[in-house]
This record gives structure tokens, C-alpha cells and sequence, in this order.
């Protein structure tokens, strides 16, 4: 049997802690909940005294949330740990998290107190939460930069007063794999007691190297890693829980260890925290992001239709996903465009393939790479999408310093012409008011961007908006010399893909989890 590496996730406590990212309590059950299918070890559900929201939300959690261990953290100091007992006590396997710094930096500056003092405190709290569960955690905060032979005595101190895990955190994200590996040999070979706690990795990703420093601990003898959906958290995160997951999963030949997540559940956790904090994650990120398994090099896509192996290591299934995306590109052959258009739901032969296949290469000579919505957006031109799209006939805008914005606007669909008035807040939310009174059709903006493609007033300017329904995202983008005009063909541009595309999905459902 291997050795089994036991995944703590702090999504909804580290990682919820960055600025921005805050989720409401509904959210937070919901990601607890996807924690719990994902099967981590134990879900880090908040900072009970921080805030009676999150005493409450950690509350919840821990009354709702079955299978995982259900950690709250608290300060060393005796009302923080009441709270966060008084929070877990309805779990059916609680843990309570204290920390203390013991880097000299950190007791200097912030803590004003004596390494004596401190190690006081620690023993006290770990003491304390004791009394309210058997499963307690301690972490000496920014262990990383903290003396060597005072770590050791505040790990030992702490062991004997009942700390059942010892979290070696890298708080500042300042380690590098070997030298935070040896952190652990050190602590492992050198505290007595040291067998009878799991040691545990918390690492930052400021120098791009949590889940490196992560691995590196793991191989080190750390039984416990510290991670987050996405990699969220504070300045540039956490370890992200899928990449060092499936970093052990996809080299168990170079590890030789275990995990108990089901890996099948990544992409559906990974989507959820992203919708409810809104950060998405970039489409070039390891494991979950939109491209992950994307390939586009024309010899890549033949070797990969051939037999998967060639150019993957991982197989998206694994992760969750259907099958994977492959962006067609100008080098795309005939073959790869078939199995694609098939997968897309259309079935191509003979005269239709070849006429078909050259409309693909002229869009994909102008256009980097053509994405599935740019493959049914080919084959929609040929079926009529033209006759049920609005385009702009007609647009002006009234805007003073005094006044109110005017809008009049008219748009054309086919033989007919939509004309109409609003106003609003400023000129685009003026021409976006009254667009939406010739379109009454159900969606949010999710963004609007303007940027000028090059320097000066004279620029063009891009504007890019995305609107949502439901799950469903469209985005437009145009570039014209006005932005106001720029903004009013944007906006029609995502509202005529979100007619068109939001009623055609059943095409692209075996896809479905490929829209990220
Ligand atoms: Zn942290």
C-alpha cells in the first residue's frame, strides 16, 4: 500500500480571504458541498471570530456537510478558540486550526513578544482546543523564514500539549522546493514525538512555486498538503488543489502515492468556485483552464486521433471533462476539421466537406484559432444565420453635461427595421438601454472592456462585452474609431450569438463541459 497524502482544502477560508473573492453563505455551502464529492480530507470552512457571518457560515457547514473533516481556525488566544469550537461542534469529525508566528520578523514587528512568550501561547491554545475535539492543528506561521532550532521546540512543545497535525506554512510564498523540503527532514528526524503528528504543507504561490514547494514537502515526509480550488487565495494564492493532485495521480510512477479525491470532479469544483467568486481562471492554466487540453499543432491533432497517448498525459475524462478541445488552426487538415464538425453534431461528406473545409481555412488564415463557436458560426452563415441577425442601422446620442443621455437607435433584421428611444446613466448605457428595448431578450452583462488598440485619440477602440445566461457565456468584440459605435456593435454582436447559440446547445452538448 502507498503512503496516502491527505488533502486539506482552504478554498473557503484562505482562498476566500483575497480581496474580492468573497462568496456569499449560500456559495460557500455549495463549494463545501462539491468538497465533499470531490472527497478532500478535510474543508478548511472559515475563521469563525472573524466575523459572525463567518461563525455561522462554518456553522452550517459543519452541521450540513457530511464525510470531510470540518476545520475552523483561530488565533492562539483563548476566544478565538472557543468560537471556532463553539462553530465545528455539530460536525460529525471536527478539527480546531490555531497558529502563531515564530519568525523572528513576525515577533519582533508584529507580535512584540519573547520566543518564551510565544511558545507559551502556542501550547495554551493547543491545550484549549483540546477540550473542544481530539483532531487539532497547529501552525507556526511563516515557519518558513523562522529559526530552525525554535521551530523544533515549539513543534515538540505543541505535540505534547495534543496538536494531532503540525502545518508548516510558507506565508510570505519566499521557499524553494529543496530548502522548504528540508524544513521537514529537519523537523521529522529531529523533533522527539515527531511520529505522532501528521506534518502538513501550507504554501504561496508568489514566486510562481506552491505546488512545486508543496511536492517537494510531500516527498519530504509531509502526510497533509494545503490547497485551494483554482489556486484562489491571498496575493498570488495557494497551492492549487488540482495541479498537485493530479501531479501525484499522473507521476504516481515517480511518487508512489495516493490521494483520496475523485479526480472526476475537478473541472465541476473548479467552474463552481470561479462562478461564485468570480475569478476565472485564465485560459492557460494547468489542469482547468479552457485550453488545458487544447492542441493545436497540426501534427499534434493527427497524432492525437490516432492514438491519445502521443501528446497527453493526462486524459481530460479524468478531470471531468467529455473529451478534449482541440483548436483548429490553419494548419488543421481535412481530417481533424471532420472529426471536429462531427463531434459539433455535423456530419460532412464529399462535396459539403470540401466547400465546408475551405470556408474553415479562410476564417483560420485571418484568425489564429477557430474555437467550436467559430466552427457553428461557419456553418450557420451557410444555413441563414444572416436573415435572424439584428445589425445597427442607425444610432445617435444625445449627452451634455446637464442633461440626460439620449439614445436613438435603429436596427435592422432582415427586410425589417426596429427603431427606438432611451436613455440612460451615460451614452452606452443609454444605446444599451434602448437596444435591449428592440431585444427584450433575459441575459447579464458580465463585462465590458474598452481598450484602444493603438496610441492616441485617433485610436481604434476595442470594445469587448460578455453577456451570461445561465451557464452560457457570448462574447462580442469589435473594433471601430468611435466606441461609442464600438460598444452598440459589441453588445449586438453577443446578443445576436446568445439568440442564435443559446437555442442551438443540444449540437454542442456532448461539448458541454468544454465551456469553461
Ligand atoms: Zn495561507
Amino acid at each position: 500500500m502507498s503512503r496516502k497524502i491527505k488533502i486539506f482544502d482552504t478554498t473557503l477560508r484562505d482562498g476566500e480571504q483575497c480581496p474580492g473573492a468573497s462568496m456569499t453563505a449560500t456559495e460557500k455551502l455549495e463549494v463545501a458541498h462539491q468538497l465533499a464529492r470531490l472527497k478532500v480530507d478535510i474543508i478548511e470552512a472559515g475563521f469563525p471570530i472573524s466575523s459572525p457571518g463567518d461563525f455561522e457560515s462554518v456553522r452550517q457547514i459543519a452541521r450540513e456537510v457530511k464525510g470531510p473533516v470540518i476545520c475552523g481556525l483561530a488565533r492562539a488566544v483563548p476566544k478565538d478558540i472557543d468560537r471556532a469550537g463553539e462553530a465545528i461542534r455539530p460536525a460529525e469529525r471536527g478539527r480546531i486550526h490555531t497558529f502563531i508566528a515564530t519568525s523572528d520578523i513576525h515577533l519582533e514587528h508584529k507580535l512584540r513578544k519573547s520566543r518564551d512568550e510565544v511558545l507559551e501561547m502556542a501550547v495554551a491554545a493547543v491545550t484549549q482546543a483540546r477540550q473542544w475535539t481530539d483532531d487539532v492543528e497547529f501552525s507556526p506561521e511563516d515557519a518558513a523564514r523562522s529559526d530552525i532550532e525554535y521551530l523544533c521546540r515549539v513543534v515538540e512543545a505543541v505535540i505534547k500539549a495534543g496538536a494531532t497535525t503540525i502545518n508548516i506554512p510558507d506565508t510570505v510564498g519566499y521557499a524553494v522546493p529543496e530548502q522548504f523540503a528540508a524544513i521537514f527532514t529537519a523537523l521529522l528526524n529531529k523533533v522527539p514525538g515527531a511520529e505522532k503528528a501528521v506534518f502538513s504543507c501550507h504554501c504561496h504561490n508568489d514566486l510562481g512555486l506552491a505546488v512545486a514547494n508543496s511536492l517537494a514537502a510531500i516527498q519530504a515526509g509531509a502526510g497533509q498538503v494545503e490547497c485551494t480550488i483554482n489556486g484562489i487565495g491571498e496575493r498570488a494564492g495557494n497551492t492549487s488543489l488540482e495541479e498537485v493532485v493530479m501531479a501525484l495521480r499522473t507521476r504516481r510512477d515517480f511518487f508512489g502515492l495516493e490521494t483520496g479525491i475523485v479526480t472526476q470532479e475537478i473541472v465541476k469544483a473548479s467552474r463552481l468556485v470561479g462562478k461564485a467568486t468570480g475569478f476565472q481562471v485564465q485560459p492557460n492554466k494547468a489542469v482547468v483552464g479552457a485550453n488545458a487540453f487544447a492542441h493545436a499543432a497540426g501534427i499534434h491533432q493527427d497524432g492525437m486521433l490516432k492514438e491519445q497517448t502521443t501528446y497527453e498525459i493526462m486524459r481530460p475524462e479524468d478531470v471531468g471533462l467529455d473529451s478534449t478541445r482541440l483548436v483548429l488552426s490553419n494548419r488543421s487538415g481535412r481530417h481533424a476539421f471532420k472529426v471536429r464538425m462531427s463531434a459539433l453534431g455535423y456530419e460532412l461528406d464529399g462535396e459539403d466537406l470540401d466547400r465546408a473545409y475551405q470556408r474553415f481555412l479562410e476564417v483560420a488564415d485571418k484568425k489564429k484559432v477557430v474555437f467550436d463557436e467559430d466552427l457553428v458560426a461557419l456553418m450557420a452563415e451557410s444555413e441563414g444565420l444572416h436573415d435572424t441577425e439584428f445589425t445597427l442601422e442607425y444610432m445617435t446620442v444625445m449627452s451634455s453635461l446637464e442633461g440626460v443621455p439620449t439614445a436613438t437607435v435603429r436596427l435592422r433584421r432582415g427586410e425589417e427595421f426596429l427603431t427606438e428611444v432611451g436613455t440612460g446613466v451615460g451614452s452606452v448605457d443609454a444605446v444599451y438601454r434602448t437596444i435591449d428595448k428592440i431585444i427584450p431578450v433575459e441575459h447579464e452583462l458580465i463585462d465590458y472592456i474598452v481598450s484602444a488598440v493603438t496610441g492616441g485619440t485617433d485610436a481604434l477602440a476595442e470594445v469587448t462585452v460578455r453577456l451570461g445566461r445561465g451557464e452560457q457565456i457570448f462574447t462580442g468584440r469589435t473594433a471601430c474609431l468611435d466606441v461609442i459605435e464600438a460598444s452598440a456593435k459589441a453588445y449586438l454582436q453577443a446578443l445576436n450569438k446568445l439568440l442564435y447559440y443559446g437555442d442551438r446547445r443540444s449540437h454542442t452538448e456532448r461539448l458541454a463541459a468544454q465551456e469553461v
